[in-house]
Parts: C-alpha cells; structure tokens; sequence
C-alpha cells in the first residue's frame, strides 16, 4: 500500500486564506484586528525560529503581532511582569508564551498568569481543566492540528476546501496515542475520545508497545524518538499522524516514524517536516482569531 500523504503545510495554507478573510471581514466590523502577544525568554534557536514563523504566519492573516523578548538569566517577576502588561493589554487576545522557558524558571506557574480567556496556546489549567470535562475552552494548538489532519485523512475530497473538512466521527476505530505529556499526548487523546475513538495511551512504562500500535486504526506518535514506530508495526490502511520533531546528527528532521517503511502499510500519514508542525502554528492563530470574536460577541 502506498499512503496518502496528508500535508500539514497544505492543509495549513487553506485555513491560513479562510482566517484571513475571516479578519479582513472582522475589521471592517469592529475596526480593530486581533492581537497575538508573544513572550520568548532567552535566544534559544529553534524557540526563535517558531516564534518567528508564528509572527509571519500572523501578519499574512491580519494579526497584529506583540513580541517581549526577555534574555535567558531572567527573574520569574521579570516573566510574570510581562505576562501581566500583556493580560491587560485590550489589543492582546492571545498569549504565547513559548516553550521552554529556561530551566530555573517555573513554566506552570507562568502558564497559569495567562487570562484563561486570552490562552491562545490552550495550556491554562482552566482550558486542560474543561477539555477534560468535555466543556467549551481553547484547546491546545498541537492536538487541534493533529486532529485536523486525521479529519482530512478521512475525507480526502473535502480537502483544501478551506480546512473545512468535517469532523469525523471515529466510532468504531481504536487510537493508539504514544506519549502522554500535557501538551500533546493527553490532550490529543482526550479530544479522540470526544470523536467516540477507543483510546489507548502508550508511554515509557508500557510493555509491548508494538502489539498495541499493531492493532491501532489511528496512530499518534508525540515520544519525540526519531523513527522509533517501524513501518512493520502500522496495521495496513492505518492512518498515522506523527508529531515528533527529531534532528539527526545530520541535521535532518525525521519524525517518531520511520516514514518510508510505514508508508507501505498505511492508508494516510504526515511527514515530517509539513505534517503537525505548521498545523500548530495555524491552530494558534485560530485560536487568536477565536478569542478576538469571543471578546466582541461575535459568532460566526
Ligand atoms: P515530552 O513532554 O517529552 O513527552 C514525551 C512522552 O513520550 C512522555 O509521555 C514519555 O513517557 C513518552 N515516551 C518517551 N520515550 C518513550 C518510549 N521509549 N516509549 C514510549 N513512550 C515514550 O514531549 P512532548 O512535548 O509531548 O513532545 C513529543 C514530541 O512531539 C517531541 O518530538 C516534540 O518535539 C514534538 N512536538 C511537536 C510539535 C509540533 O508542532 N509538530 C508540537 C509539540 C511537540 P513518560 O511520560 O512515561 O515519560
């Protein structure tokens, strides 16, 4: 079998045009545009190349981006104080703050500053608290993309109409979700049982892993072990949507999957790079837009 290949670039790209209509026509509404305020502490080089794609990213859209540089040695007041100018900043409707911080600051305590309402990064206890309630709330970025693409996955026709493809109903279908972190593996696992999957959470104490990825319909690796699934364990016409970012000691970016050998056996899979990752960043962006039209009473 040779796999679809499910492009998070093109995908991203459709929704990308959508939003920016969707602003252009929120500005002549309100006379205002939404606003993504973004914190980055310290210069490390892939948090810099993020934070750069999402402000590009933002600007093609019509979203006014505000950046706080803060430098690598700095205090857990200096990180808060920047967190708070922007909670009451009226242009503001989203708050990245991008991870990681350095190591002698505390990140959940940062996270929780952020106004749940302008958490455009879905990682506020509050927003974790309602999605796993199954109540409305931001949900995280990485999880909404990925979701997204097995959306797509499933209904190939409908795809590059706006990103608009229906949400699928996965009844039926067994997930096997590998990791289990706050902010992809969890998350991307509660939202599959929102959708009526029969979820399984793999994680580094579980035995036998390959048996379960072996019986998945969907396959969500976020372990961040470069090409750790082998093609050998994907059941055939699997869908497998693969979040791991892994750079070689070549410098090339693999995924947690070794792409060529699954795509034999799957039906639909992402690459990587263009697969979860600028799926993310739309998914930001959306949420931005979201809370914007929250803010004003606006619904569609
Ligand atoms: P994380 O916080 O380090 O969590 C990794 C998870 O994988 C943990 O739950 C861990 O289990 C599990 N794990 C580690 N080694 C394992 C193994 N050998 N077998 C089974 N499970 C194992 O990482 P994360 O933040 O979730 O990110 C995961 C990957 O996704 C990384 O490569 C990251 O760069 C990537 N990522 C990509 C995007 C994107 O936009 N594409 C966004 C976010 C993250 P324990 O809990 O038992 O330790």
């Amino acid at each position: 079998m040779n796999a679809m290949l499910i492009s998070g670039t093109e995908v991203g790209k459709s929704i990308e045009s959508r939003l920016k209509l969707e602003v252009d026509n929120l500005k002549q509404r309100t006379n205002k545009v939404p606003g993504l305020g973004v914190i980055l502490v310290g210069d490390n080089p892939a948090s810099k190349h993020y934070v750069a794609n999402k402000e590009r990213v933002a600007a093609r859209v019509g979203v006014q981006s505000f950046e706080k540089l803060l430098p690598a040695n700095s205090s857990m007041e200096d990180v808060e104080k920047a967190i708070v100018e922007f909670n009451k900043n009226d242009a503001i409707d989203g708050i990245l703050l991008q991870l990681p911080v350095p190591a002698h600051l505390d990140s959940n305590k940062l996270l929780s500053l952020i106004l749940p309402e302008k958490d455009s990064d879905g990682l506020h206890p509050v927003n974790q608290g309602l999605l796993a309630v199954g109540r409305p709330g931001i949900r995280p970025c990485t999880p909404l993309g990925a979701l997204k693409l097995i959306d797509v996955a499933l209904a190939p026709n409908s795809k590059g109409v706006n990103g608009d493809v229906p949400q699928a109903d996965l009844s039926g279908k067994k997930a096997v979700v590998i990791g289990r972190s706050i902010l992809v593996g969890k998350p991307v696992a509660t939202l599959l049982l929102e959708r009526n999957a029969t979820v399984t959470i793999v994680h580094s104490r579980t035995k036998n892993i390959e048996a379960e990825v072996a019986s998945a319909d969907i396959v969500v690796a976020a372990l961040g072990k470069a090409e750790f699934v082998k093609g050998s364990w994907i059941k055939p016409g699997a869908i497998v949507i693969d979040v791991g970012i892994n750079k070689l000691a070549d410098g090339k970016l693999v995924g947690d999957v070794d792409f060529e050998d699954a795509s034999k056996k799957a039906s639909a899979i992402t690459p990587v790079p263009g697969g979860v990752g600028p799926m993310t960043v739309i998914m930001l962006i959306q949420n931005t837009v979201d809370n914007f039209k929250r803010k004003h009473g606006i619904k569609s």
